[in-house]
């Protein structure tokens, strides 16, 4: 069993938590998404309300471990402080003596940022030393970092693995929720939309969900193999060639299983991956062999919008286009809509990580859905019915 936050007395107590603060930074080195950040928030205001001292720990990029000041934490703790409404306590060195006086001298309700972990090359090695030596800034240490869950560093592995006292934060207890155990007991019928361009990092998603799902809807570029594999041509479209046989399988195992498979009946093109305006739409079997498929025609918008009307539960994973042009983000955009029409009228609609994330973010559709996960492999890993090192070394 894992413990969440909720079930420790945290009361005057030091709480060493890792958090998942690496956002992007704009060229002025200023926090540009802050998303991470205000998820984290219910876990630290929980600690202060409660009269506990919060040590936050994070990365920021890939610095290589070496020092970085361009993935310094220190913008992210000027945000958090603004958001916090109150001044934070700031250590340049983690593992310093220093920055153990200030965690040590902490007050109930103070709060102390510690700077990116990754420019000590020991944490991305899970080192024992440096893991005792973060270790010793808490008393309870809490996991809240979803979005590396998947890996095995020392602030989500090696430091846990020294306090008897351990659990998760509100985020990851919400994410867990959503992508775990709330599809063992789904309102159905369950639906699972796949887009995106690499079918290589969904392919135990697929697998996982033919024992779940009543629907598959497969979109975006990785639908061109599953298109190819029955024999459309499917022009200059993208294709994944190693992947053919295994869509071809994955197909046959869905028909066994009696999961429909859904796929673009028709598409909008363009020449190439720099093309601006669509052209079409062109019905699946007519598709110019010159040409591209950048996004989903309005036939099969239709088609795979009413089949998220009539799920129970909506898992979304991967945009149904070449998104980030406008004039190829039509079908992202109204799968989005009608994940957000399904939760107002009960549904559940979850946003496993990922490009699908940034789609519902940029057509500012994020409130609408039930929940949008911050952890685009770790949502990948949970939601296939895997576990990840930072959630097994919690369990008790
Ligand atoms: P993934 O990381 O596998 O989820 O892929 C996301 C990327 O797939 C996004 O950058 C999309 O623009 C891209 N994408 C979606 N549909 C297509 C398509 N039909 N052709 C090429 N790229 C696409």
């Amino acid at each position: 069993m894992i413990r969440s936050i909720n079930t420790f007395d945290i009361r005057e107590k030091n709480i060493l938590i890792r958090v998942d603060f690496n956002v992007p930074l704009d060229e002025k080195g200023l926090v540009e998404d802050n998303f991470r950040i205000r998820s984290a928030l219910p876990t630290i205001k929980h600690c202060l309300e409660l009269g506990a001292s919060v040590i936050l720990m994070s990365h920021l990029g890939r610095p290589g471990g070496k020092n970085n000041p361009e993935l310094s934490l220190v913008s992210v703790g000027e945000e958090l402080a603004e958001l916090l409404e109150m001044p934070i306590k700031f250590s340049y060195d983690p593992i310093s003596e220093d920055a153990l006086d200030t965690s040590l001298g902490l007050k109930p309700g103070e709060v102390h940022l510690l700077e990116n972990l990754r420019f000590h090359p020991e944490e991305e090695a899970n080192d024992y030393v440096f893991s005792s030596q973060l270790a010793k800034h808490g008393q309870i240490y809490i996991n809240d970092a979803f979005g590396t869950a998947h890996r095995a560093h020392a602030s989500n592995v090696g430091v846990p693995a020294q306090f008897k006292h351990k659990g998760i934060g509100l985020l990851v207890d919400k994410e867990i929720e959503y992508l775990q155990r709330a599809l063992k007991r789904p309102s159905r019928p369950v639906t699972l939309i796949l887009g995106g361009a690499k079918i290589g990092s969904k392919l135990g998603l697929i697998e996982s969900f033919l024992d779940k799902a009543e629907t598959i809807i497969i979109g975006g570029g990785m639908a061109f193999t599953f298109l190819k594999a029955n024999g459309v041509n499917i022009g200059h479209s993208l294709l994944d060639e190693t992947m053919v046989s295994t869509a071809s399988r994955l197909m046959e195992k869905a028909r066994q299983k009696n999961v429909q498979i859904e796929l673009p009946v028709d598409v909008m093109c363009g020449a190439n991956l720099s093309a601006s305006s669509p052209l079409g739409p062109y019905h699946i079997h007519e598709m110019p062999s010159e040409l591209m498929g950048l996004d989903i025609g309005p036939k099969t918008i239709e088609k795979f919008t009413s089949l998220c009307a009539q799920s129970g539960t909506v898992v979304w994973n991967g945009p149904m286009g070449l998104f980030e042009i406008n004039g190829f983000g039509t079908g992202t955009m109204k799968i989005a809509v009608a994940l957000e029409s399904l939760v107002e009228k009960g549904g559940t609609a979850i946003v496993g990580g990922g490009d699908s994330v940034s789609a519902v973010k940029k057509y500012g559709l994020s409130q609408g859905m039930s929940h949008v996960s911050t952890g685009g492999g770790a949502s990948l890993e949970l939601l296939s019915g895997n576990t990840m090192p930072a959630l097994q070394i919690l369990e008790q």
